[in-house]
Formats: C-alpha cells, structure tokens, sequence
C-alpha cells in the first residue's frame, strides 16, 4: 500500500487534480481569446467538467494523463513500487470517467477530453485548433437538427424562435 495517510493522499490529489492547472489555464486562454465563453467546474453536471460552453452543449475535460490513465499515452506509465495500488486507483478514475460522460451525453451534452499530452508545446496549436473547429462543427451540427425537428413539429409557416435557455437539468 502507499505509505501516504488519506488526508495527505486527498490533499496531494486535489493538488494534482486542483483547479488552473497549467494544462487547463491554456485551454482557458486560448478558448477566451478566440471569443468562446464558458464556465468553471459546473457544480451541477456530472463530473464537474473543467470547462461547460452552454452554447454549445459542450463539456470539455482536461485530463492528466496520468491520473486519468491515458491509454496508449508514453506520459502514462505505473510507477514501479505500490503497482496494484495505483493500477486500482486509475482503473477507479476511468471508470469513474466514463461513467460521468455517458451521464452528461445521457443529458444531451457533447464531450471533449483533451488530455495533457495533446498540450505539450509541439502539438499544442494543432489540438487547440482542432478544439476550435470541433466546437464550431457542433454548434453547426445542433443547429441542423433543431431547425429540422422545428419543421416536422410544426408545418405553420410561423418562424419559431431558437430556444436560447437550455437548462441543465
Ligand atoms: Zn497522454
């Protein structure tokens, strides 16, 4: 087992896991600079996205690749000592995860992970770049199919407002 007691584990976790970690300030940065608007860690959806764009229907999670157990990632490896300890904590995390986005797609939320190793300096521009465009394409996206689903409710020739408040729940 760790050697840490659980409150020295829960605090050093909510500093890893804190809030404005760099890889999310620079998420934040760029999104603001390119005009979208969001909000911090929504207290009321699932998994407390770090970052919810309303408009878009958007929850956008910056993950550590370690924490959140990136498959595939170099920047994922298991440490050498207390292996089955932190095997189980990360399996525990990406469950945890995966159960938190179906959730939020259950609520009809769209979900982006961008993970700290799409942010390091050489591939940074093209993952927030690519962030841009995906958040652009779905806005497109949800904007089709609510205009359609207007015109088969309704065939009057009425032009029926765009629901601007989406809540949450
Ligand atoms: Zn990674």
């Amino acid at each position: 087992m760790d050697k840490l007691t659980k409150e020295q584990r829960h605090r050093c976790m909510s500093a890893i896991k804190g809030k404005n970690t760099k890889p999310e300030m620079m998420v934040r940065k760029f999104l603001f600079s390119r005009g979208f608007r969001y909000r911090l860690n929504h207290p009321r959806l699932p998994g407390h996205p770090d970052l919810v764009l309303r408009k878009y229907r958007t929850a956008i999670f910056v993950n550590g690749c370690f924490w959140h157990g990136h498959e595939n990632c170099k920047y994922f490896r298991l440490p050498k000592t207390n292996t089955d300890f932190w095997s189980n904590k990360i399996e525990r995390n990406k469950d945890r995860d995966k159960k938190e986005q179906c959730q939020l797609a259950a609520m009809g939320w769209h979900c982006i992970t961008v993970w700290e190793c799409q942010l390091k300096p050489k591939v940074r521009e093209q993952t927030l770049e690519s962030l841009a465009y995906t958040l652009n394409h779905i806005f497109l996206q949800d904007r089709k199919i609510r205009t359609y689903e207007m015109v088969e409710a309704d065939d009057s020739l009425s032009v029926a407002e765009e629901p601007e408040d989406y809540s949450i729940e």
